[in-house]
């Protein structure tokens, strides 16, 4: 069994991709063909946001955020430590300090309370909080009303980190609508995956839009040589930007789909384990399905009785990142970041994806003791 398993998404348009791929050849147009402009239209449709900048990856679309934002020496970014590194990783390059905040129990999604906490700590240290990274973690999206009422009384601006929460929603919004800025990526494993790298912004500021265009092509103005400010080479390319193009199209039938592998894990094992909490009006798009166990221990054993059936499961994320050496020197919530802590402790990930079939989950229910309803 695959945790993801991306060849069954494949098998199912290996004709169109081919196409796609084909058109791409034939045209020749590698760096910023047709395809480029055409998948963000697309992307922007799809969530509603005004307009999409592609970009070569994830992290790059967190940084060039930063950098158009104007982030610098001084200023205070606040991320949750229980993330993929890339949301804190890209604050010291710019010069400004990552300050981590804790996750709320339930929903492993930055806890509201600790922001504020975070954020009167960054001035009592003399630094300026200047923008807040909420992940939507697992799929999940962030808790943006309560975060964006704080940004906005803070004057702290809110970029959403949807690197693994594209098509989620808040009652009805998608996410890439929130915030000043939404991110994402196109990681192969990421729920919108293409086949090598690729990221995107989403923004209904056109200025912002504009800037982040000039940004992921080395700074560039109106004309090719003259650059007007220092940039990065940051571009999706036009074969990445074509397969998504195909990708795209069965997205949200996939997303339904994934709906459905997780009510049949929840009603499964809601006796045994702590299942996912999706509050009242929230989507998530399941990118991991995340159990709690009472302990290390009891997900210890888990894990392996689930080994023992051939059936992989991973641990999403073992340290959080001001655990991390790299990252153990910055600030953090002055009351402590105990929720990251005890998730890594506790949290483990099953199988999910689109295609998975009911007898292959009634395989990994079984070897959890879980059962029907
Ligand atoms: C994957 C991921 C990223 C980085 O995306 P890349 O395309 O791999 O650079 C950033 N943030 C989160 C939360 C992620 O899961």
């Amino acid at each position: 069994m695959q945790f993801i398993d991306l060849a069954a998404q494949q098998a199912r348009i290996r004709d169109r991709i081919d196409a796609a791929i084909a058109g791409v050849l034939e045209r020749g147009q590698y760096i910023m063909g047709p395809e480029v402009a055409e998948l963000e239209t697309r992307l922007a449709e799809f969530c509603g946001a005004k307009h999409c900048v592609s970009c070569a990856n994830g992290t790059d679309a967190l940084q060039l955020a930063l950098m158009a934002l104007g982030v610098g020496p001084g200023d205070a970014v606040f991320a949750p430590s229980f993330t993929f590194a890339a949301t804190a990783e890209v604050v010291p390059g710019t010069g400004a300090t990552p300050v981590f905040v804790d996750i709320d129990r339930a929903t492993y999604t930055m806890d509201p309370a600790s922001l504020e906490r975070a954020i009167a700590h960054a001035r009592e240290l003399g630094l300026a909080p200047r923008a807040v990274i909420p992940v939507d973690l697992f799929g999940l999206p962030a808790a943006y009303p309560a975060l964006q009422a704080i940004a906005d009384a803070q004057g702290v601006t809110l970029i959403g980190d949807s690197a693994q929460g594209f098509g989620g929603a808040v009652d009805g919004r998608m996410t890439g609508t929130f915030g000043a800025l939404t991110t994402t990526s196109f990681f192969p494993a990421k729920p919108l995956g293409c086949y090598g790298d690729g990221g995107a912004l989403f923004t209904d500021d056109g200025e912002l839009a504009a800037l982040l265009d000039s940004l992921r092509i080395h700074g560039k103005g109106r004309e090719k040589y003259d650059n007007v400010r220092i940039g990065v080479n940051s571009r999706l390319d036009t074969l990445q930007a074509a397969i998504l193009l195909e990708k795209l199209a069965i997205y949200e039938d996939e997303i339904e789909a994934r709906q459905e592998v997780a009510a049949r894990y929840t009603a499964a094992l809601h006796n045994r384990f702590i299942t996912p909490h999706v509050p009242e009006g929230y989507r998530s798009i399941w990118a991991q399905y995340t159990l709690r166990a009472e302990g290390a221990r009891a997900r210890d054993a888990a894990m392996t009785a689930l080994k023992a059936q051939g059936v992989p499961s991973v641990i999403y994320y073992p340290r959080p990142l001001h655990a991390q050496t790299a990252y153990a020197g910055f600030p953090r919530d002055p009351a402590g970041l105990p929720e990251s802590e005890a998730a890594a402790r506790e949290v483990f990930s099953l199988p999910m994806h689109p295609y998975l079939e009911p007898q292959a989950q009634d395989r990994v229910i079984a070897a959890l003791g879980g059962g029907a309803g």
